[in-house]
């Protein structure tokens, strides 16, 4: 049979655009199609990423698409409890997340064969059905994130709503990363990034057991501390899918990515890298004509990862910010070294 591309990827976000990249490196022929206007835009992420894993994985670390690097960071609990650390080099970035997406369509293996508004309504075999036309292509690589149509629908209490108000204030010169873990935000935490020179990110995500609106429930919490009182220059919201990783990635000629097969790192609610990896690693099989390879790396490598983190996660939020509190005396106890490797490689 012959087909127009030898890969179709659905979905133009981090997990699709990686899988697009490997692609175009081993020069094969593929389209990408996302039902949205733009590249990079609704922005979909905080944008916060481990310098250890963007190294380890080979995500882009251009200065343009960096908006601050991240040298210390404080963990918290509102009981009182928290751990803070500082570092003598940058151990974490925050990308600006519209031009580090654009970067990815532009600039990192080349310009990207996509196409944009165009939706998928359905995939069968080897053909994807689009709102005006049919394409065929020996690999489909699902890229559409959480909740799409082309995807698995997960139970709300599976998905973490977030939501992220983008405030002027002026730079700290103490902690470029605050998490707070809190009751008011169960099995997610609010967080304080910085975002360039008089900019920060403030954000809560949780689960959303107690069917409270998420900018009421960060418009609450935020009151407590006045030096997070910034005129709102930009708002975010979306969902994370925060359970364990899937264990089948690969379905006959069908590779899922990213956030569709969980790969977020449930203790950070971090997807970035996740996706990045599992597109790349799909791209790569399918560009070697061998769809087992992703399963393979998947298994031994990818899903792993994630799996200490949802353990990790499910110990930390067993008895709320309680349990997390104690987990940071705990951590308080770690030799310095030990304690900043860990940390630092979250
Ligand atoms: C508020 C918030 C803050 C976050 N902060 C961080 C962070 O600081 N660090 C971090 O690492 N991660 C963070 N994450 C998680 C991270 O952003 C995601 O895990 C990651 O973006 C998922 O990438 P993806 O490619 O799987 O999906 P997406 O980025 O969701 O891309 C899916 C694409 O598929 C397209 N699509 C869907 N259905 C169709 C269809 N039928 N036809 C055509 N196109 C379709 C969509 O338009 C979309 O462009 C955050 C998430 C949220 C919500």
């Amino acid at each position: 049979m012959s087909y127009d591309y030898d890969a179709i990827i659905i979905g133009a976000g981090t997990s699709g655009l990686a899988a697009g990249s490997a692609l175009q490196k081993a020069g094969k022929s593929y389209v990408i199609l996302d039902k949205k206007k733009e590249i990079g835009l609704p922005v979909r992420s905080t944008g916060a990423v481990s310098l250890e894993w963007v190294n380890r994985i080979g995500m882009p670390t251009d200065r343009s698409i960096i908006a601050s690097e991240i040298h210390a960071m404080s963990f918290r609990t509102d009981t009182g409890r928290s751990i803070s650390m500082s570092f003598n080099r940058a151990v974490g970035l925050v990308y600006n997340f519209t031009e580090y997406e654009r970067y990815l369509a532009e600039k990192f293996a080349g310009r990207l064969n996509i196409k944009m508004e165009t939706r998928v309504n359905s995939v069968k075999d080897e053909t994807v059905f689009t709102d005006n036309e049919k394409i065929t292509a020996k690999y489909i690589i699902m890229a559409a994130g959480p909740q799409s149509n082309m995807g698995i629908k997960l139970p709300r209490d599976r998905v973490l709503v977030a939501y992220e108000e983008i405030r002027r204030l002026p730079k700290r010169d103490d902690y470029e990363m605050i998490l707070w873990f809190s009751d008011s935000a169960p099995g997610g935490y609010f967080w304080d990034f910085a975002d360039g020179p008089d900019r920060r990110k403030i954000g809560v995500c949780y689960y959303p057991f107690n069917g409270r609106v998420p900018k009421d429930v960060l418009a609450e919490f935020t009151e407590r501390f006045p030096e997070l009182k910034g005129d709102m220059l930009e708002t975010m919201a979306h969902q994370i899918p925060l359970t364990e990783p899937a264990e089948k990635v690969i379905d006959g000629n069908v590779m899922y990515v990213g956030d569709m097969v969980n790969a977020v790192l449930n203790t950070t609610a971090g997807g970035l890298q996740g996706a990045f990896w599992s597109g790349t690693t799909a791209g790569i099989a399918a560009a070697a004509n061998n769809p087992l390879l992703y399963q393979q790396k998947w298994d031994g490598e990818i899903r792993p990862w994630l799996m200490k983190h949802h353990l990790l996660h499910q110990k930390l939020h067993k008895n709320g910010a309680k349990s997390i509190g104690r987990y940071m005396t705990l951590a308080k106890l770690m030799p310095t070294s030990f304690k900043k490797r860990v940390f630092g490689g979250l």
